[in-house]
């Protein structure tokens, strides 16, 4: 299936969208801001102390991470990619340790395309710690410096908790993961406090517990630029929803736009593809691979969707054009199916 090479190119979010029912248990909503987006959590059929209680617990761990996973914050992490900078070995714990080794195997899974050690490329071009427009690309010799060395996190040697780093260009950088593991500690929280039924949205990438009012929940994946879904699917309890865009994050450099997800061969910014959403039971491999999707590119789409073993799985690329797995293509409701064309 294509989409109308004449649609513009459409920021995708994916929008929780519940289908109305007249007798829908009560439901909690919270809003808040965390890991540089909007954290909208929905509880449905809880009372006011679970929601609270869970409320309270969620947010604590949403803090811890902020703090300890992401690189340029004053936590964990920028103390160990301190240590691997200079060659130096360091004590990685749990849960950080567990989600360098995920990130690894996701590494291996994808081909190489998703590589969580590319901190460095993030600041070579300006996009971390904040965006900075600038007038000139960065130096094309640092990027091939930094790419030759092969940096990522399965360069990494470890021993027991102590783990050591040969190559100085590594900077572990989880961005492209955490988001998804996040999902998955926070349904747990949520069954610790006795709620069944929920779903967690973190800025469009989102987790459905539990069926909401005894039906499959529906969500939309829309385009912001009208409120209009462009497609919906039932999504089953336990399933998550992960959107990577070309467009959520950027700098501009000589009036032109670069995103913040790398193709670990070149050490330049996707151009090609303008979004990639995942639908699977593991919010990490949905992250990860809707990342290694977008790197991989129309082109790559079908092969990294079989050696990542995704099932549902939705590409645009720059042209607009629409990629789909089989399953995903059956599962997919076209909202708006005048701006579809059969192509086959
Ligand atoms: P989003 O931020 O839209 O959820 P991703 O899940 O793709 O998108 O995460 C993007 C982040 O992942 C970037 O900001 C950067 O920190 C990191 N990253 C960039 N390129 C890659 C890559 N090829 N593999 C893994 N992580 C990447
Ligand atoms: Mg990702």
């Amino acid at each position: 299936m294509q989409l109308k090479a004449s649609w513009p190119r459409f920021l995708i979010l994916a929008a929780a969208l519940v289908a109305a029912c007249d007798s829908r248990p009560p439901v909690t909503r919270h809003q808040f801001h965390a890991f540089g987006t909007i954290v909208t959590l929905s509880f449905y059929g809880a009372d006011a102390s679970q929601s609270a209680a869970a409320l309270a617990e969620l947010r604590a761990v949403y803090d811890e991470v902020g703090l300890d996973w992401y690189p340029w914050a004053d936590g964990e992490l920028r103390s160990i990619n301190e240590a691997f900078a200079v060659s130096e070995c360091t004590s990685v714990q749990p849960p950080l340790a567990g989600l360098i080794e995920l990130s690894a195997l996701h590494e291996q899974l994808s081909g190489g395309r998703f590589n969580a050690g590319l901190g460095r490329l993030s600041e070579i071009w300006g996009l971390q710690p904040v965006p900075v427009d600038r007038a000139s690309l960065p130096d094309a010799a640092v990027i091939g410096e930094l790419i030759d060395s092969a940096p990522s996190a399965s360069a990494l040697r470890r021993d027991g908790a102590s783990w050591c780093s040969d190559n100085p260009h590594i900077m572990i950088d989880p961005g492209g993961i955490a988001k998804g593991v996040v999902l998955t500690i926070s349904a747990g929280v949520l069954g610790q406090h006795g709620i069944e039924s929920g779903i967690i949205n973190i800025g469009g990438d989102l987790l459905v517990v539990g069926t909401v009012n005894g039906r499959e929940a529906s969500i939309g994946i829309r385009s912001p630029g009208s409120d209009t879904p462009i497609a919906g699917l039932d999504v089953r309890p336990g399933e998550a929803v992960v959107t990577s865009g070309n467009y959520e994050r950027f700098v501009e450099i000589d009036g032109r736009r670069y995103t913040h997800i790398f193709d670990p061969r070149t050490g330049y910014p996707v151009d090609h593809t303008v979004s990639v959403t995942v639908v699977d039971s593991d919010p990490a491999l949905a992250d990860a691979a809707a990342t290694a999707l977008l790197v991989g590119g129309p082109g790559e789409f079908e092969a990294v969707a079989a050696s990542m073993g995704l099932t549902y799985a939705l590409l645009i690329d720059a042209q607009g054009d629409a990629r789909l797995t089989p399953a995903m293509a059956e599962r997919l409701h076209w909202v708006d199916s005048s701006g579809i064309v059969e192509q086959q």
